[in-house]
């Protein structure tokens, strides 16, 4: 059955056209801007779908994944990265538009549907899938479905506060977890240093300037052998893995997959994770291992996700 899944971002849009029987290959996708507003989102969905149904033949559901949260009537409530949005019943709407029985679902839950179906949790009934960004984001599989929670709000662990003196967030409150152990957290983490004049080889790679350093000048420099850049990874995997443990203390995964921006350095940064996490979990010591991997599905997750989840969406209710 051919369904088109779109990952809704901040500043684009992804629009895939994928077979549920071969989840992980995408027969035709397009990509748009992020557009502004409510009826703008509707109808560039709208568009975007059109086009796929002509490149790759009629679709039988359209599914979509936003930032933000979404009930479980797919109405998104609030995205702290989609200003002028707020109550919108993405899904009612997109099947106006379209025509198409449409399910709209939080972004990193469709990762996760994805990786399950097709990637590094295939076939496992429990996984947490945490994605590594801007922000963090996470889908939670248990007993085969997925979390959703009373209102479909479950799995916002970006937001746990992990420090009630932290840096403020982007939600209005201060100290989350993706303050620390996301892109932007290590960015933060970076120019502090920088400043404090420990990073010196990583600033030299970001031209000199303190204020421009990122996340990847920093990776780059660790690459390079530099101690203190290698310090700083190992800083942003110690508060990776501390999220990481109190979720696997609440949650009992079999598998925990990594997927976002920072997995491009999943081979400088997962060791130390490991480590970390095996020092910070309940009983570590006692436990069967727990594998942290990579996401194998990149950058399409969420819109082959958000596909498979039109295709068969009574399959991930949890009962
Ligand atoms: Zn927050």
């Amino acid at each position: 059955m051919l369904t088109i899944g779109i990952d809704v971002g901040g500043t684009k849009v992804l629009g895939v056209a994928v077979d549920s029987l071969e989840p992980a290959a995408v027969r035709a996708e397009r990509r748009v801007p992020t557009p502004e507003g409510g009826a703008g989102l509707v109808r560039a969905l709208g568009e975007l779908a059109a086009a796929l149904a002509s490149d790759a033949g009629s679709a039988a559901a359209i599914g979509v994944g936003v930032p933000g949260l979404v009930d479980r009537a797919g109405t998104l409530h609030v995205g702290p990265h989609l200003r002028h949005i707020t109550d919108l019943p993405l899904a009612a709407q997109l099947a106006e538009e379209t025509g198409l029985p449409a399910v709209v679902d939080n972004d990193a839950n469709c990762h996760a549907v994805a990786e399950q179906q097709g990637g590094a949790a295939q076939g496992a009934s429990e996984a947490l899938v945490v994605t590594l960004g801007t922000g963090i984001g996470a889908g939670i599989i248990t007993g085969g479905a997925l979390l959703h929670g009373a209102n479909g709000f479950a799995g916002e662990p970006g937001h746990m506060i992990v420090d009630p003196n932290g840096p403020p967030c982007p939600c209005g409150k201060r100290g989350c977890w993706e303050r620390f152990a996301s892109g932007t957290g290590l960015g933060r983490l970076a120019r502090d240093a920088a400043h404090g004049g420990r990073l010196d080889a990583a600033v030299a790679l970001s031209g000199g300037d303190p204020d421009a350093i990122r996340g990847e000048h920093v990776t780059a420099a660790a690459r390079l052998g530099d101690a203190a850049a290698l310090g700083l990874v190992d800083e942003l995997a110690r508060w990776i893995a501390l999220g990481l443990a109190n979720l696997a203390n609440i949650l009992d995964p079999a598998v925990i997959v990594i997927g976002g921006g920072l997995v491009e350095a999943a081979d400088l940064l997962l060791p130390p994770v490991r480590e970390h996490f095996a020092a910070l979990v309940m009983a570590g010591e006692r436990r069967p291992p727990l594998p942290i991997v990579p996401a194998r599905l990149g950058e399409h997750a969420g819109a082959i996700g958000a596909a498979l989840l039109a295709a068969g969406p009574d399959q991930w209710v949890l009962r």
